[in-house]
């Protein structure tokens, strides 16, 4: 199909970063962290979750697709150790896995739109 001159695509905008989300073992909160409290424990990440306080932490810095990407890498962590699989994985396989369900979740929310609405 061509596209007359001058016509756009309409670009989608990245849902808002809901509060919480919900989970088997209940809601999971959503909070902006700093790169420094993100790296704490010595290894920087662009997010993190942690089970007993069922939270997900992701860095202030983010916004547009690359957060949804984090957020849903970290909903990945979240229901592979809820389903108290993380563990099984060797750490680069768990966090391939997450990535990979995160980039089909993104790309879903884009309505299969791939790199055209950056
Ligand atoms: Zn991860």
């Amino acid at each position: 199909m061509k596209r007359r001159a001058g016509s756009r695509t309409t670009a989608v905008r990245p849902p808002a970063l809901p509060p919480s989300i919900p989970t088997s073992l209940g809601r999971v909160r959503i909070v902006r962290a700093t790169k420094e409290a993100l790296a704490s424990d010595g290894t920087p990440a662009y997010g993190d979750w942690e089970w007993h306080t069922r939270t997900i932490r992701l860095w202030d810095g983010l916004k547009g697709w690359p957060l949804r990407q984090v957020l849903w890498h970290e909903w990945t962590h979240v229901v592979l150790q809820d389903a108290g699989l993380a563990d099984e994985f060797p750490h680069v396989i768990l966090e391939a896995v997450c990535d990979a369900i995160a980039n089909a979740m993104v790309l879903r929310e884009r309505g299969g739109r791939g790199s055209d609405d950056l």
